[in-house]
């Protein structure tokens, strides 16, 4: 990675699986650096990896991949800081999925309906689309009196149906992904083949590329073969 924008290196090391570290760079000579772990996964890790803040500080002043690159950096004043991001991963026998977003008088729309896509982290595009959802189902003289508890139940359907298929299917990657074994058995492969590569860095920021990562028969001509 160099200065320019676009670029991005994750890695998945011991540490932090399961999870990533990230860097980017912002400007010349700033990187973005962050840490990101499923909170569940989180709370099993003991010690150290108890605070994400806390193993990112390792990861850059001790871990010999990484320590020699940040030997000379200066933290930017005021950064460093912390969010929990509201996963759209479908819950186990729940009848309302991700979870309940709409009641008589009330949409939720983005993050308050828990809309992240829970292997890329990205909430920007179904914030919108839930936000377009809303308003189309909502009349300002129809639903002057109130808005009504069969629409709030159109909209819940309504947005499981058009975001629960790639919100389920980024749920299960975000499953592979934990799996150490396989992602080094991934990986391995991957630095022999290009295609393996971009399905892997395609797969953070394309729906596409997630959907070929959960097809057993492409992981199994991609991986085993
Ligand atoms: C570090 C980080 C990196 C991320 N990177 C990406 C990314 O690369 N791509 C991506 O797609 N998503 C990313 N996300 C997720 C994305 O930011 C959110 O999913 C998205 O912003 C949700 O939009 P929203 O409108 O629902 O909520 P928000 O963007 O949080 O907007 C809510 C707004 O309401 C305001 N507000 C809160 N309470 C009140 C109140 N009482 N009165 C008035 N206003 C109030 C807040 O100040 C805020 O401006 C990232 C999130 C984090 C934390």
């Amino acid at each position: 990675m160099g200065d320019d924008e676009g670029s991005i290196e994750l890695h998945f090391v011991d540490d932090v699986i399961p999870g990533y570290w990230w860097i980017f760079p912002v400007q010349k000579g700033m990187v973005n650096v962050g840490i990101g772990m499923v909170i569940s996964e989180q709370r099993k890790q003991t010690g150290v990896k108890k605070s994400l803040r806390k193993l990112q500080h390792q990861l850059i002043n001790e871990h010999p991949l990484f320590k020699e690159r940040f030997a000379d950096a200066t933290m930017v004043k005021g950064s460093g800081k912390g969010w929990q991001l509201p996963f759209g991963s479908p819950r186990k026998k729940q009848k309302l999925q991700p979870r309940r977003t709409a009641m008589a008088g009330a949409m939720c729309v983005g993050d308050s309906a828990s809309l992240v896509d829970p292997f890329s982290g990205e909430g920007v595009g179904n914030a919108l689309l839930s936000a377009k959802l809303a308003v189309s189902l909502f009349d300002q003289s129809k639903h002057s009196e109130g808005f009504p508890e069969e629409m709030a139940n159109e909209y819940m359907s309504k947005l499981w149906e058009a975001l629960g298929p790639e919100l389920s299917n980024s749920f299960k990657i975000q499953k592979i992904v934990k799996r150490k074994r396989l992602m080094n058995m991934f990986v391995r492969k991957a630095a022999k083949r290009p295609a393996l590569q971009d399905a892997l860095t395609d797969a953070l920021a394309s729906k596409e590329a997630q959907k070929k990562l959960h097809s057993p028969l492409w992981l199994i001509r991609n991986i085993i073969l």
